[in-house]
């Protein structure tokens, strides 16, 4: 068979901690930030020059994560409920032949800190860590299909979920000045509603907990409701 290598240019610093939680597609959920930056051999100026008149850009990545993890010629979207089988090219499953992703972000700036240049993200659906492989502009003119066909994923997952805080997880919220977004952020993820398929057809109440930035927040589900009952830095 022939095999291709590619070099890592970047990397992500994301919010998103682990899996679990990520929504499925970029741009659900605006508030998840993050930063990109490059690795020494692309650090330089020249690389991007321009990039910044563009408001949208496509990542090229590694699912880092799950690479190596085996695949399968069918998966079981979640979309489905998981329990209809589709060819794994007919899906964005993250276990595939070559564990690579797409996703078109917002470009929200350009920065040179310390020597690192660095581009600020909107609208991620990667892990704290993900390589890069490439990043190209978005076109509007040719990427957008507006009456492209899309099968099961015709359009954004509406869950019916709704979300409140305990009024200590608000408090909580409120005093992160560095973080404003953060009660949005964690707002917008739940409503994706992030549990698996055979845990939605359960009844009574269920407890879960995720790690956001350096934080663990802990809800319970009931119904189509999710009660953010905890926050607390790791570590505490
Ligand atoms: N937009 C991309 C695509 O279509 O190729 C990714 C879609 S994939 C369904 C999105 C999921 O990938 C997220 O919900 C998260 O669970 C997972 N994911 C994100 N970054 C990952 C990584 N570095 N390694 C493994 N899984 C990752």
């Amino acid at each position: 068979m022939q095999q291709c290598t590619f070099d890592v240019i970047a990397t992500i610093q994301s919010p998103y901690k682990q899996k679990f939680a990520i929504p499925r597609q970029p741009g659900l959920v605006p508030e998840a930030k993050a930063q990109l930056i490059f690795a020494p051999e692309f650090n330089a100026e020249p690389f991007i020059r321009g990039i910044e008149e563009f408001s949208h850009l496509w990542l090229v990545f590694v699912f880092h994560e799950t690479a190596g993890k085996g695949w399968s010629p069918m998966v079981r979207p979640p979309r489905l409920g998981g329990n209809q089988r589709k060819g794994v090219f007919a899906t964005r499953a993250t276990f595939r032949p070559n564990p690579i992703g797409l996703s078109v972000v917002q470009l929200e700036g350009v920065r040179c800190v310390n020597k690192q240049w660095q581009l600020d993200l909107a609208g991620i659906d990667l892990l704290d860590g993900t390589p890069i492989l490439d990043i190209k502009p978005y076109l509007p003119y040719s990427d957008a299909i507006p009456d492209a066909q899309a099968s099961f994923a015709d359009s954004a997952p509406e869950t019916g979920m709704t979300v409140s805080f305990s009024a200590e997880a608000e408090r909580y919220c409120q005093s992160q000045n560095h973080q404003p977004e953060l009660k949005l952020l964690i707002e917008k993820v739940l409503k994706q509603d992030p549990r698996p398929p055979y845990k939605k057809k359960q009844t009574g109440e269920q407890s879960y907990g995720m790690t956001l930035y350096n934080l663990n927040i802990q809800w319970k589900v009931t119904g189509d409701h999710h009660y953010v009952y905890a926050i607390t830095p790791l570590g505490d």
